[in-house]
This record gives structure tokens, C-alpha cells and sequence, in this order.
């Protein structure tokens, strides 16, 4: 079984772990963030990680991997690491995507009436992407039972889902309003991550 720590390495080793000035999706600013499309660049990761979050669900006794029917993700960050889940899974994969801000099901996927579903994302913080793809799940008459992410980057934050979940590993990482933000406090600007002043 793959460690935390390797998983670390994995990102270190991939320049997935990245210090600096950020903007979160959220929002919010922070002075760490993982890149973990960098990480997923090599399917022996995505693999691994798969196998790492389907050790987790398997240790899940509320949830009974057979009756699991399909494997959801919010695009884009989900897409590869669910993606793989889902093949490891033997499940069908559909996504999640947002279209004008709002998230929807499209391409012609389709939910089964009270189809069971494992949604599976690569990072979470505030939770809002998951949130708004199990949200559309619910409208399609499907039930989300479980939530699969690589990485927690606030483990300790409570209240984000009402199913349970689980992550390969947790990074608590800071992160501050812009008013609060140190970073901003000495001047410097904060960026999106993936733009190419983070990288
Ligand atoms: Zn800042």
C-alpha cells in the first residue's frame, strides 16, 4: 500500500508541490498548492493514486463497493483520477461540467433512478465543485454514497459534505482572505495556479 509520504514524493517529484502567491478557486490565498495535473502527466500515478483511494473505500464499512453503479467527477480536475478509479472499479465514469458557471450534466450522459454513485475529485478545499456535482447528481435522480479525493487541503474544516468521504492524503494548508493575506500584506501579487507566473 502506497504511504502519505510517497504520495508526497510523488508531487514533489512531479514540481507539483508549489510554494508561492496563489489564488484558490475559492477565492482565497494561499502560499502552497498542488498541481496534481502534473502528478496525473504519468498514468503509473494516476494508477497508484487509484489504487491508493480504492484501498480507502474498501475500508469504508458503510459502503458496499457492489453497489456502487457508476463513478461521477467534476470536470476538469476529476476527470483523470476518476477516470481511473472507475476502470479499476469495472464502473461506468461520467462528469460533471460547468457551462456559464453552472455546473451540468452534458454529452449525453445519463443518471438510472436511484443509481448509487462514487464521486471522485483530485483536490478538495472548500468542497464547492463536489458539492455542485453531487447537486446535479440529486436533480438526475441519483444518490452520491461517497466522496474520493487525492488530496484534502483542509482536513480539519467540518460541514463541507453530507456523505462521507475519504482522501489518499491531507495537507493542511492555510489560506487567508485577501484582507489577511501576509503575502499580499509585503506586496506581491498573488496568481492562478497553472498561469505561467506560478509555474
Ligand atoms: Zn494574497
Amino acid at each position: 500500500m502506497i504511504t502519505e509520504q510517497e504520495i508526497l514524493t510523488m508531487y514533489e517529484d512531479a514540481g507539483a508541490l508549489l510554494n508561492g502567491h496563489f489564488v484558490l478557486s475559492s477565492g482565497r490565498h494561499s502560499a502552497r498548492y498542488l498541481q496534481s495535473a502534473l502528478v496525473l502527466m504519468s498514468m503509473n500515478n494516476a494508477t497508484d493514486l487509484a489504487t491508493a483511494l480504492i484501498e480507502k473505500l474498501n475500508a469504508d464499512s458503510q459502503v458496499n463497493i457492489n453497489d456502487i453503479d457508476m463513478v461521477v467527477a467534476p470536470a476538469i480536475g476529476g476527470l483523470v483520477i476518476g477516470q481511473e478509479v472507475a476502470r479499476q472499479l469495472e464502473k461506468p465514469f461520467i462528469f460533471t461540467e460547468r457551462k456559464e458557471g453552472e455546473m451540468q450534466l452534458r454529452r449525453g450522459f445519463t443518471i438510472c433512478q436511484g443509481a448509487k454513485l462514487l464521486v471522485v475529485e483530485d483536490v478538495i478545499t472548500t468542497g464547492g465543485s463536489v458539492r455542485e456535482c453531487m447537486a446535479v447528481v440529486r436533480q438526475h435522480g441519483g444518490e452520491p454514497v461517497k466522496i474520493l479525493a487525492v488530496v484534502d487541503r483542509a482536513p480539519t474544516a467540518e460541514g463541507r459534505f453530507d456523505v462521507p468521504h475519504d482522501t489518499a492524503i491531507s495537507l493542511d494548508v492555510e489560506t487567508f482572505t485577501v484582507d489577511d493575506c501576509p503575502m499580499c500584506a509585503q506586496g506581491t501579487v498573488a496568481v492562478k495556479p497553472g498561469s505561467r507566473g506560478a509555474l
